[in-house]
């Protein structure tokens, strides 16, 4: 065994280190080969000295959510994934905490069951905190950053309190995506609601979250560019939908989604992203930038000069 994976047992404990853990495990397109070491981490001070040792050794590392919004490449990475395993909540009056290992879903769950109302909008998207975070991800004119109103981040070795007015918050933005950091918990702003309303608002966004595609897929792939530019349509209007390659597929039921049918690796997803990225550009002028967050090495070229062919 080599000394990062000694390391890695020492201070997470063996049961929670793996090696050559395939990534298709813990992403939500189910495809990704494997990750070198795999460190489940339960405790905010552990990471504090896993990640100065992974600095101090210049291994790099990636801190993984629910996968929900990942394309791990078909090589996997050469590093460490950590997965954060602390996840209370807590709330005093209408302030709720949420550490980052927390489901979104949990958080919407409590405040539900606590008649706290602000976060019905985010059933059933499929999050930790530390993710919806680091995406502002959001949904039905609402996202995260509206109700945030603090969060507690690892930053240079050291765990700062950010305030909303210093997270840059944007669509599907923060801070996270411009400096390196990792997000502990955060700290939201909900108002006193009654419990049988916010159920009824929840169901009402489960009922239109059905009409979602249901295989494995990681939300919608690209940005909207601007208001009025409906990405799934345009994809539609160019004749692309159920476009395939290998077994990854424009959804048929929303062309912003690219499902796995089956067996689907990180190329042929890739292949389709550029090929729409190209098609959309020559009809548009525009170039759609992808909302997934690459994980691993991608040969862009071999993909690119391939794509025409499919
Ligand atoms: C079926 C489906 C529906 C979806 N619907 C929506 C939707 O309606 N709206 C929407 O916005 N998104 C949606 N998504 C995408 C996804 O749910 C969001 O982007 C979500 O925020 C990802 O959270 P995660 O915990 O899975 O993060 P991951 O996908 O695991 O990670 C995303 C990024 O966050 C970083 N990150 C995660 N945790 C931390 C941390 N603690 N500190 C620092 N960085 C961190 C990761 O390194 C990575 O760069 C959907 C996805 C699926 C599969």
């Amino acid at each position: 065994m080599d000394i990062l994976a000694s390391y890695l047992q020492h201070l997470c404990g063996k049961e929670n280190v793996k090696t050559n853990e395939p990534l298709s495990r813990w992403t939500t397109f189910r495809v990704g080969g494997p990750a070198r070491y795999f460190a489940t981490v339960d405790h905010k001070n552990t990471l504090l000295r896993l990640l100065s040792a992974l600095n101090y050794l210049e291994a790099p590392y990636f801190i993984l959510g629910l996968g929900a919004n990942v394309l791990a490449s078909d090589h996997g990475f050469d590093g460490v994934v950590i997965k954060l395993a602390f996840h209370h909540i807590e709330h005093n009056d209408t302030f709720l905490y949420a550490d980052a290992g927390a489901k979104l879903g949990a958080v919407v769950n409590y405040a539900r069951d606590h008649e706290l109302t602000g976060l019905e909008w985010a059933t059933g998207i499929p999050a930790t905190i530390g993710g919806g975070v680091y995406m502002n991800c959001g949904a039905f004119d609402h996202c995260l950053a509206d109700s945030i109103v603090m969060v507690d981040a690892l930053i240079d070795g050291e765990i700062k309190t950010l305030t909303r007015n210093q997270l840059n918050f944007g669509y599907r933005h923060s801070l996270f995506m411009e400096q390196p950091a990792v997000i502990l918990g955060a700290y939201f702003r909900l108002e006193h609601g009654q419990k049988d309303k916010i159920t009824a608002q929840m169901q009402t966004i489960i009922e239109k979250r059905r009409r979602h595609p249901h295989e494995p897929s990681a939300g919608s792939v690209f940005k909207r560019p601007r208001d009025n530019f409906y990405v799934g349509k345009v994809i539609e209007d160019l004749g692309l939908t159920g476009y395939q390659v290998g077994d990854a597929q424009i959804s048929p039921k929303h062309c912003n989604f690219i499902v796995n049918t089956g067996n689907a690796t990180a190329n042929d997803i890739l292949k389709i992203i550029y090929h729409v990225q190209d098609l959309v550009e020559q009809k548009t002028g525009v170039l759609l930038e992808t909302e997934i967050i690459f994980l691993g090495k991608i040969d862009e070229n071999s993909i690119k000069n391939t794509s025409a062919n499919n």
